[in-house]
């Protein structure tokens, strides 16, 4: 199936998620994730309009993002080691995989140092997989203040990953546990903007994600196909 076909049919399948759970489709995005396929193929992704390109190894996206990081916004979405701080500050307009709070403080650090603000997700483990990054639910809040406080950093939403083996539907209280998270941190208003994304929702689970409130879907093999 070629990238267009693909990508008209992910579109149907989202509009038809939005459609039964009575959400706007222009309130949820689609990010490519390119991590499985080469440079051309991630320049076809930026012909199809797909601009929104995601990432999860710095190693990996280095030559893509040095040829085409001016045609679309990168969102890093996988684990950030603390040294590797420095590779992707300033490069991706998003960062998925914001867990704990020594990688917080050298975000911040580091984007004071480039006199900037940067543009985080807190990544929460809602699942509690051993294999999964992100921080606990009970130690959510507690993250969630230490993190308010840091001048350098703007908490656009929430991210969190369902285990992969699971049926899409056993999903569905992973997805739901992330948007009373944030609906819970609005609440008690631990941030002086509101929370508004839910990074939530891959190849396997987009519908049960976008069915229970996901902005921002991550889809690498549906969409863009695997190749590497
Ligand atoms: C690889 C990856 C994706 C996309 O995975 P698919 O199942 O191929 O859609 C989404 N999110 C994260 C964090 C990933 O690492």
């Amino acid at each position: 199936m070629s990238l267009m076909n693909r990508k008209q049919e992910v579109q149907a399948r989202v509009a038809a998620a939005c459609e039964r759970s009575g959400r706007k489709e222009e309130d949820v995005h689609i990010i490519a994730v390119t991590k499985y396929v080469s440079l051309e193929t991630t320049n076809s992704v930026l012909d199809e309009g797909l601009l929104h390109i995601g990432e999860n190894r710095w190693q990996d996206v280095k030559p893509k993002w040095e040829a085409l990081h001016e045609r679309g916004t990168w969102h890093f979405i996988g684990h950030l080691q603390t040294n590797k701080v420095k590779d992707v500050i300033g490069k991706f307009a998003y960062i998925h995989s914001l867990d704990r709070m020594s990688l917080a403080k050298e975000l911040d650090r580091q984007a004071g140092a480039l006199g900037m603000k940067v543009k985080c997700l807190l990544q929460v483990n809602v699942s509690g997989e051993e294999s999964k990054y992100g921080v606990a639910p009970d130690q959510f809040f507690e993250l969630a203040a230490e993190v308010s406080k840091l001048q350098h950093l703007h908490i656009t939403g929430l991210m969190t990953m369902a285990p992969y083996e699971m049926e899409a539907d056993a999903t569905r209280p992973v997805f739901r546990g992330l948007r009373e998270l944030r609906d819970e941190l609005n609440e008690r208003k631990i941030f002086s903007y509101p929370i508004s994304e839910l990074s939530m929702g891959m190849s396997g689970d987009f519908e049960v994600a976008i069915e229970e409130g996901a902005t921002w879907v991550r889809l690498g093999t549906v969409l863009v196909g695997k190749e590497l």
